[in-house]
């Protein structure tokens, strides 16, 4: 089957029909028919398909004949299917079906693996439910504790346990699966590109080099309320002030350090239109190209945050809330897919990447690698993601070469 008849018999399933965007969230009736689809794609293709204890789904193409010589570890290739709100068609699913095709693909030349082969699908990948990304590849990785994974409860305050198990999948046994995991030597995760980098390189495809270190910074800063009609300009201690500040150094740093630097989320208290505020909390999302860099962003931030806070005789306390180091794909991997690639004269230019992936997570344990494919405009997690059919096509066809250099060669 081709890659348009696999994409659009994906296509209609948890899409909203007033905002054309996706909500196939982990453990609803949505995430079910995506895996039906999957087992049924697998069965199609006479792949074994296994759902791990984590509610990860693997379909497996093993080589035939009797057992190959231990070692002999399994290359696996897949992404996931759940999406955030209102997502697009291909974060996530353009790596699934993707996969299919290649193994359609290297069926059609012949090829044969000699070690198995799988396609993998992880589960809530986006955490769009219970608020922790790559929570299934997490949870085989041993990346969370399986006890507070189950108690993770989504917006209604059902939590991972009760889904899970009125899905049918049982929640006690999820948890680290290190004999799964000790049976793949190398994970290769095609994904729509987010950003418009290769539109620029006028590439259809990338390799992934790193994702990017981040972290998330709360910065509180703390005035004295006054009446916004009585208390004169030299007297106040506005709290707002500082904030606005920090606002304005957080895009200057990025710029001058060639990172990224946002903030998404202030609070104001009390909030009253006629008042001073008390407080300004506000959180800076930064991510930058290596570790030194994204230090050097934060650093200009907060120093920026403690003179104006200092200049308005305002309270200032700040805080990391989660720091995340930078995640370097594997490097021998890496020049595996690059001479692949070259020998087939696709050209592949390397990319980092600023987002999460489960790639990334498993980097921890297994090696990893990640292809992009072009996305015209960089829009992500909207019904506005898009990437042309011909450089679908030109993914699927990268990652057959991958595939079959890693797993037939
Ligand atoms: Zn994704």
């Amino acid at each position: 089957m081709s890659f348009a008849a696999l994409w659009g018999s994906l296509l209609p399933i948890g899409r909203d029909g007033l905002s054309g965007g996706y909500r196939r969230y982990a453990w609803t009736p949505a995430d079910a028919a995506c895996r039906a689809w999957f087992t049924q794609a697998a069965a199609e293709r006479d792949l074994r398909v296994l759902t791990d204890r984590n509610g990860n789904l693997w379909a497996w193409w093993d080589p035939p004949g009797p057992a190959g010589p231990a070692g002999s570890k399994a290359v696996v290739t897949g992404s996931h299917l759940d999406s955030v709100p209102d997502g697009g068609a291909f974060d996530g699913p353009l790596g699934v079906v993707s996969s299919f095709a290649a193994v359609d693909m290297l069926r059609a030349e012949g090829r044969v693996p000699v070690r198995p082969l799988a396609i993998a699908a992880f589960s809530e990948e986006e955490g769009a439910r219970f608020g922790v990304a790559c929570l299934g590849s997490r949870l085989l990785a041993g990346a969370i504790d399986p006890g507070a994974a189950r108690a993770l409860p989504d917006a209604e305050g059902v939590t991972l346990a009760e889904a899970m198990a009125a899905a049918g999948h049982d929640p006690d046994g999820i948890g680290p699966d290190d004999d799964l995991l000790a049976a793949v030597g190398a994970y290769v995760e095609l994904h729509i590109e987010q950003g418009r980098a290769l539109a620029d390189l006028d590439a259809a495809i990338a390799i992934g080099e790193q994702i990017w270190p981040h972290g998330r910074w709360r910065l509180e800063f703390t005035g004295r309320p006054d009446h916004a009609g009585t208390a004169a300009l030299a007297d106040r201690h506005d709290p707002m002030l500082p904030f606005a500040a920090v606002v304005l150094a957080a895009r200057e740093a990025a710029a001058a350090h060639g990172a990224l630097a946002t903030v998404g989320k202030v609070t104001a208290e009390p909030g009253a239109v006629n008042a001073v505020s008390a407080r300004v909390s506000g959180w800076l999302d930064a991510r930058g190209p290596d570790e030194r860099v994204l230090q050097a962003v934060v650093d200009d931030v907060l120093a920026a945050a403690r003179d104006a806070a200092a200049g308005h005789g305002v309270g200032l306390t700040a805080a990391a809330e989660s720091v995340t180091p930078a995640v370097r794909f594997d490097p021998g991997l890496r020049e595996r897919l690059a001479s692949s690639l070259a020998a087939r004269g696709i050209r592949a230019p390397v990319l980092p990447t600023g987002a999460g992936h489960d790639a990334g997570v498993l980097a921890a344990r297994v090696p990893t690698a990640m292809l992009f494919v072009r996305n015209p405009t960089g829009v992500s997690h909207s019904p506005a993601e898009h990437a042309e059919p011909a450089d679908c096509q030109a993914g699927v066809r990268a990652l057959a070469a991958v595939l079959e250099d890693l797993a037939c060669g």
